[in-house]
């Protein structure tokens, strides 16, 4: 095998850092040649309570349900294509199964077909998800750490990667253990940098994007309302899928709504603040102590089309507060209580004509949503409530080159995961081993990969 061989360094030993790793020494890559820096712990030593830093990252050590859809997760079949991303997919969930201790427990759930008592109103978003089992994860971690190590990986744990300098192909980085607080920082060169921070390294992507000024996608508007109401009025959808996505779409205005984030049986709404505005969102309880017999979710817009998404969600959600909170409109309801039986704050107002007057034509679309749901769900009518705003703010998704996700400035900088524009493990994991692909393709010059030399090397 003639290979050219670079030092590649990534930064993340969350999902998308260790599937990028995986394929690449599983096709025969010098693990020698490949680093990851993290500022979390290796699984030996990571405690269940560090969530979001460490090895496998955030959900692959907490949680690991692996859903399996091209319309959930993120972006995925934006850049490869549907079929090479669902191929991109299994490769994850295949890496999930090879490194825990009994794949046979691994299970694949499945919903049906849509019922037919929601049609004509809304389509209903299904989608396999693979349970890989919270208890194994942590088991998991190790088998596969100790696979990367016997392949020659070299990490650097503990350690925190404060700048980047694209120009000169330099990593800066820093040890975060007490005992090292007066050493200076130290760096390290890369031919080819994965940068793959998650959502705990969200602001220092940020940074660099500034610094860079790296040119970014545009994005869409994530707008709309908590809805709530008594779960019996919903059950028939439960019983076919727990966290239910009903969504319609309207391609000429440029507007799409889905339900977002069904809570059921012990399901609160919580207030979030951000940018010293309330906003709402929903959780549940595991433990039935809590039952209240509720759900909520949200109806969220996504309004392509917009100039400043950012700026003017917020000057949407801004307007629509009174009091220095969020507002709650009920035909007949009160507001509920938090799981700590304190009332949701929220300022209740009997009409929605100022709504109205703030989020203009678009209102119509969540009523409408709301009007349908009457219909498909009779015993409805007027026994429910809604929290004023629920927003989400996306993050900037840096434009990247569709063929190997490298900054559209920086072509040996590629960006994966959560920090280019993935929410979930299975589209993060294989956002990574994409860029892996794209990376062996370009070095390995046998026909040993065929399948990669075809599709890649002209
Ligand atoms: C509690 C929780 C549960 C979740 N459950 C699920 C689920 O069941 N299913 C699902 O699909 N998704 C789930 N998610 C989302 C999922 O975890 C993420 O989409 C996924 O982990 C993103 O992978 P990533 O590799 O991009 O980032 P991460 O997995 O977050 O890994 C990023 C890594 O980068 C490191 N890092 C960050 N900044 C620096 C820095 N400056 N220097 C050095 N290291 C740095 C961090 O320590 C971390 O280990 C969950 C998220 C959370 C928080």
């Amino acid at each position: 095998m003639k290979m050219k061989e670079k030092k590649i360094v990534i930064v993340g030993a969350g999902v998308a850092g260790v599937n990028a790793a995986t394929k690449l020494v599983d096709q025969g890559y010098p693990g020698e040649l490949i680093t990851i820096i993290d500022m979390g712990k290796d699984p030996y030593k990571r405690k269940p309570e560090e969530v979001m830093t460490g090895f496998l990252g955030a959900g692959g050590w907490s949680d690991g349900k692996l859903t399996y859809h091209t319309a959930i997760g993120g972006q995925l079949s934006k850049y490869c294509g549907e079929e090479k991303a669902m191929q991109l997919m299994d490769q994850v969930i295949t890496n999930f199964k090879r490194f825990h201790p009994k794949p046979e427990e691994v299970q694949c759930s499945n919903p049906e077909a849509e019922p037919d008592f929601i049609k004509p109103y809304f389509g209903l978003r299904l989608f396999p998800v693979w349970h890989v089992g919270t208890d194994y994860l942590s088991e998991i971690g190790k088998n596969w750490y100790d696979y990367l190590v016997s392949k020659g990986v070299q990490f650097h744990w503990e350690t925190k990667v404060s700048n980047i300098n694209f120009r000169h192909n330099e990593v800066i980085m820093k040890s975060v253990k007490p005992e090292f607080a007066n050493m200076d920082n130290d760096s390290m060169f890369y031919d080819e940098l994965i940068f793959g921070v998650g959502k705990s390294g969200i602001d220092f992507a940020q940074e660099l994007a500034n610094k860079y000024e790296l040119p970014d996608e545009p994005k869409s508007v994530q707008i709309g309302v908590r809805f709530e109401a008594p779960q019996k009025h919903f059950q028939k959808l439960i019983d076919i899928s727990y966290d239910f996505k009903l969504y319609r779409k309207f391609e000429d205005k440029g507007v799409s709504l889905r339900s977002f984030c069904t809570n059921n049986n012990a399901a609160y709404v919580a207030v979030e603040e951000t940018y010293g505005d309330h906003s709402y969102n929903g959780h549940a309880k595991k433990d039935m102590r809590y039952r209240n017999d509720m759900t909520n979710f949200g109806i969220l817009m996504e309004i392509n089309g917009i100039e400043d998404p950012f700026t003017w969600s917020r000057d949407v959600v801004n307007k629509l507060q009174f009091n220095g909170t969020g507002l709650y409109y009920s035909p007949t309801r009160i507001p509920s209580t938090t799981a700590e039986g304190n009332n949701v704050t929220a300022f209740q107002i009997d009409n929605l004509s100022g709504v109205e007057n703030v989020m203009g034509e678009y209102w119509t679309y969540i009523m409408d949503f709301i009007e349908d749901m009457k219909k498909v769900f009779p015993t409805l009518q007027d026994d429910w409530g809604i929290y004023i705003p629920e927003v989400k703010y996306l993050s900037p998704e840096p434009l990247v080159s569709y063929r190997n996700l490298s900054l559209t400035k920086f072509s040996n900088v590629h960006f994966v995961g959560d920090a280019l524009s993935a929410r979930g493990i299975t589209v993060s994991g294989a956002q990574a081993i994409y860029v892996a692909e794209d990376i062996l393709s370009y070095y390995l010059r046998d026909t040993e990969y065929p399948e990669f030399i075809s599709h890649y090397v002209a």
